[in-house]
């Protein structure tokens, strides 16, 4: 008889685990607590559009690369896949100033040192250094604990030019890259998008993953590839449940035997899989003492181990709007607990006509949260986080018609979220998108896969690996199979 996974969670990371799960001859169920699974690689409409809420580049999308070969297993790519006709990675504006990193670097190197000659020297060495990390791929053949020297040397032959990186911007952040340059909005350009305290490295790997063309935005966007992945996994027999809210992991003499789910109902299974946020299953599934003392640590002090989150607005506005893909501007500050924001961007979706009426676009905006920002959102009671939401949709309106006055009276209003909603809706650990940020000067934290003292129990989801996102949540799903395999004393190329 086949062996029953249970994989709690159906994001990215529960979905991947599934389906190398059946590949590899188990029978896997899923439990998400949503109506849909995707996590948070998802879309909603509101008044007849699309409102795409993930993917700002998939990386993986060179066919060449073994992440592309995952993406085509979960069915999210195929060799016909479409990927969005956008040329940029965003656009800093200050005052009248304005440059743009481009998926041309040729083009963004004439256009940098144009604004800012005086800047030059190190303009070029930004941009050779950009090439050197468009070689650079995320090691998904298989966990990294898991890696044989050889597969070290292999792995280091195909990034020859990453200690070179690493080296030169792999021990400073984004705020001491940032003062290499006099340019004020060179300056903003670099802190524009990830914040400032990422590791400098982080950015140019970011940027190389578009200008190498690895990484493009499928159409129809973050649902549309959520559904291909869910489609794959239905179709190759495995179970999903949704509105299945999952209460804690039922471990007996330290063996995990199934899942109790919200209800009461007790699923038995021969392995279970935790595919939601670490803090979450650490906390709510298994209980405190479980956590390994760095995470721990970790999660106590947010100053050094911060997340990203965003306070976003969505609107629709008629498609002869002039600012293309994601534009960051300077505004009035804005007011989010203590903390003031005088940066905002607008991101246009114009490039996928299927998220919006004809004639139409749906437009974006962020201003990036972190912790502090998280708590202060907690904070509030209901009525005062609904007051919040309402002022500061008036304050965001008001500066994005500031700066684009063709906008006014054409901005329809659609939605509104918070860190919070990310923490209600997928369980995120202070509303963040990824994992920790990577800074310089913290210790990265690793994960084994598995939790100490629980056997049967192995870990996906992207808090698996630094810094997270998608690509660390697809490969996740296929690690913790590989592990299970392992101990199985089974081939594991999977
Ligand atoms: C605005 C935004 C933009 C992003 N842009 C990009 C991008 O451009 N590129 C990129 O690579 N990454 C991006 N990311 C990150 C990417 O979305 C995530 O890394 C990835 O989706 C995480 O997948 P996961 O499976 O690890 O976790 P999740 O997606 O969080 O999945 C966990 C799942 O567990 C479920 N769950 C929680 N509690 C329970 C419970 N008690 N019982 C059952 N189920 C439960 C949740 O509902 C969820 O479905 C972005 C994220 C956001 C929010």
């Amino acid at each position: 008889m086949k062996k029953k996974i249970v994989i709690i969670g159906g994001g990215i990371g529960g979905l991947s685990a599934g389906i190398y799960a059946l590949r590899s001859g188990y029978d896997a169920v899923i439990y998400e607590k949503n109506p849909v699974a995707g996590g948070e690689c998802i879309g909603w409409n509101r008044k007849g559009c699309h409102i795409d809420n993930c993917i700002h580049w998939l990386t993986g999308t060179n066919m060449n690369t073994s992440l592309w070969k995952i993406w085509n297993t979960l069915g999210a790519i195929d060799e016909n896949t479409p990927y969005a006709e956008t040329e940029k990675f965003y656009t800093t504006r200050l005052g009248e100033k304005e440059v743009t990193l481009w998926k041309d670097l040729d083009r963004t190197e004439k256009e940098l040192i144009a604004a800012a000659p005086e800047d030059e020297t190190e303009i070029r060495k930004l941009i050779g250094y950009v090439r050197y990390a468009e070689a650079c791929t995320v090691p998904v053949d298989k966990p990294m604990d898991m890696m044989s020297i050889g597969d070290y040397i292999k792995l280091g032959k195909s990034m020859e030019n990453m200690p070179k990186v690493m080296k030169e911007y792999g021990k400073i952040d984004l705020n001491q890259l940032a003062e290499r340059f006099h340019s004020p909005v060179l300056k903003k350009m670099i802190v524009d998008y990830m914040p400032a305290e990422y590791t400098a490295y982080s950015f140019l790997v970011s940027y190389a993953t578009m200008t190498s063309g690895n990484g493009n935005i499928p159409v129809g966007g973050s649902l549309a590839m959520t559904e291909r992945i869910i489609g794959r996994f239905r179709e190759m027999g495995g179970e999903l449940h949704t509105n299945a809210s999952v209460k804690k992991i039922i471990v007996e003499n330290g063996t995990a035997g199934g899942v109790e789910l919200e209800n009461g109902e007790r699923i038995t299974a021969d392995i279970v899989i935790s595919a939601v946020d670490t803090s979450l299953m650490y906390g709510k599934f298994l209980g405190r003492s479980y956590t390994p003392k760095d995470w721990a640590d970790a999660y106590e002090h947010h100053a050094d181990y911060p997340v990203i989150s965003g306070f976003q607005l969505a609107f629709v506005t008629d498609d002869t709007f002039s600012g293309s893909d994601t534009i960051f501007f300077g505004c009035d500050p804005i007011k989010i607990g203590n903390r003031s924001f005088d940066r905002i961007y607008v991101k246009n979706y114009g490039y996928d006509k299927s998220f919006a009426p004809e004639g139409k676009t749906v437009i974006q905006t962020n201003i990036s949260q972190t912790d502090v920002d998280y708590l202060y959102w907690k904070s509030l009671s209901k009525e005062e986080y609904k007051a919040k939401k309402q002022e500061l949709i008036a304050a965001v309106t008001e500066r994005v018609i500031k700066e684009f006055p063709e906008l006014d009276g054409k901005l329809e209003f659609l939605d509104c979220w918070t860190p919070l909603t990310y923490e209600r809706y997928c369980g995120a650990y202070h509303g963040g998108y990824m994992a920790f940020v990577t800074k310089p000067s913290i210790k990265k934290l690793k994960c084994k896969g598995t939790v100490k003292g629980v056997k049967n129990l192995y870990i996906a989801g992207q808090w698996i690996m630094s810094p997270g996102g998608l690509p660390v949540a697809a490969a996740s799903g296929k690690f913790a199979i590989q592990r299970i395999l392992r101990k199985e004393k089974r081939p594991i190329d999977i």
